[in-house]
């Protein structure tokens, strides 16, 4: 018989246990169908970037399976059933969707294929989210625990790699959605091969460094593995099985620490499993309260934020590499939100919404937690007293200003020491560059007091 294999966030063929299952299901002389369906839903609010970046590791993966790859366009509910019915499947395989809209849409596939099953194998995660639960059989709310518990659970180890696939050939496809070439922004080569070259290259390379590395932006420090994740052209299970070979060695302080953004990256999956609301909603209901700006000056902020015209050299790096690489470091991004939300006094879900609509690794579990952490209104957020200074958080982080004077051109010949704080080079704030747009020390006073009041009630 023909199964049907359908492609989510699972662009790859090693490590693959639903491309295991669908081959089981297939037998000896069975064929494997491989399709892929462009969902409104989930197509139309991706940015360019994510589009232009998923239909090229569609493409590497179309070559992969000899060119059998199809591609259907509409609501999975009904073009799953008629491709089914068209090719006669038996079963249908996909790897489980942990997200609220993948749930509810693989629910209503399952109820719209009747007789024909839907069989969900393995997850996008090292643990499936839900899976590590405290003994009381409640779901974490802290990450520590969690991660201490999500490590004593353990994952599988990697699935083979199938030879010679017997693909389905000959069905209809359809052309992909219309999507620009980005000239204006780097993205990183797509596909499982260069997922896998770029993670054995940080392994041999960066991985020792990054204990120490992974904060410093600019440094090549951390993995750029993210977007490779979020499609799911590499799985975590792989890396993690690579890192365990490291941990007594010399590097174990850096592997450990490398699992441990991976455990991030699952408690955050897990979190939106368990509450599904909280992409949209606070998770500390009692700051729903607190005030936000609005109005043209507001505005007007918001767009030299976009722009990384704020005069805050950190800032503006970052908020540049978001628009030249759909891509920003860590802990750049935790700089940039908290001063949207503190400096800027905006909601969070504004600079989330902005994120997801540029980040080539845009992922609603983790940039909306990532957000609400920052803003200190998530689930073992950081606590909102702590506000980033951006100026001692780029001395700290950028001390040789390498970070900046790499996207701020205006900034590159201040000697470092003034790169962070223009305003004291010698002759003032290179022509060009912003004066900063608001007085810091005064901002965070302000959003203190509405935390207060907000928290008073
Ligand atoms: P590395 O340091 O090499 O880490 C390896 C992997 O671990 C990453 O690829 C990622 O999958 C995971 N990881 C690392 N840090 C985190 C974290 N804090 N939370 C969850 N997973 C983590 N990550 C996304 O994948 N998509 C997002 O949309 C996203 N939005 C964010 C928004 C904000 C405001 C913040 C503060 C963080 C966000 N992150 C997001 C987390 C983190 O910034 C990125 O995963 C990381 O910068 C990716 O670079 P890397 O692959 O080189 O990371």
């Amino acid at each position: 018989p023909t199964a049907l294999l359908w492609f989510r966030r699972d662009l790859r063929l090693g490590d693959h246990p639903a491309l295991l299952a669908a081959l089981d299901a297939a037998g000896p002389d069975g064929d494997v169908l491989p399709v892929f369906v462009f969902d409104d839903r989930l197509w139309g609010p991706s940015g360019n970037p994510r589009r232009r970046f998923l239909l090229d590791c569609l493409t590497d993966l179309r070559e992969q399976t000899g060119g059998a790859l199809v591609f259907r366009s509409g609501d999975p509910a009904q073009v799953l059933p008629a491709l089914a019915a068209e090719v006669g499947a038996g079963s249908v395989h996909v790897t489980a969707d942990a997200g609220p809209y993948g749930r509810r849409r693989d629910a209503a596939v399952e109820r719209a294929l009747g007789e024909v099953p839907l069989v969900r194998t393995g997850s996008p995660y090292a643990v499936a989210p839900g899976r590590v639960v405290k003994r009381d059989g409640t779901p974490f709310q802290v990450f520590s625990p969690f991660a201490r518990a999500w490590r004593e659970h353990g994952w599988h180890s990697p699935a083979a790699r199938p030879d010679g696939v017997a693909w389905t050939t000959g069905v209809r496809s359809e052309d992909p959605p219309p999507t620009p070439d980005l000239d204006d922004v780097t993205l990183p080569p797509a596909g499982e091969a260069a997922a896998t070259a770029a993670w054995q290259r940080f392994r041999d390379e960066r991985l020792p460094g990054y204990a120490e590395g992974r904060n410093t932006p600019g440094t090549n420090g951390t993995s750029r593995l993210s977007a490779y994740l979020k499609y799911g052209c590499i799985h975590p299970r792989t890396l993690l099985a690579d890192l365990a070979g490291l941990d007594t060695g010399p590097d174990s302080e850096s592997a450990r620490s490398y699992a441990n953004e991976l455990a991030w990256r699952d408690f955050y999956a897990d979190v939106l499993w368990h509450r599904p609301e909280s992409a949209r909603e606070y998770l500390k209901p009692e700051l729903q309260a607190m005030g936000y700006d609005s109005g043209p000056d507001a505005e007007e902020l918001v767009a030299a934020w976009k722009a990384g015209r704020t005069g805050f050299p950190i800032v503006d790096a970052g908020m540049r590499q978001l628009l030249g690489e759909a891509y920003v470091h860590n802990r750049v991004r935790m700089i940039v939100a908290s001063f949207l939300v503190k400096d800027l006094h905006q909601e969070w879900t504004l600079g989330a919404e902005h994120f997801m609509a540029h980040l080539v690794d845009g992922d609603l579990a983790s940039n909306n937690h990532g957000w609400q952490w920052v803003a200190g209104t998530g689930t073992d957020a950081s606590p909102y007293y702590r506000v980033f200074n951006p100026t001692t958080q780029g001395k700290k982080f950028d001390p040789d200003g390498s970070y900046v004077q790499r996207w701020v051109p205006e900034l590159r010949d201040l000697d470092p020491k003034h790169v962070h704080e223009p305003w004291t080079a010698p002759g003032g704030v290179p022509a060009g560059y912003p004066e900063p747009v608001v007085d810091h020390a005064s901002e965070r006073l302000v959003a203190l007091e509405r935390y207060t009041r907000a928290t008073r009630r």
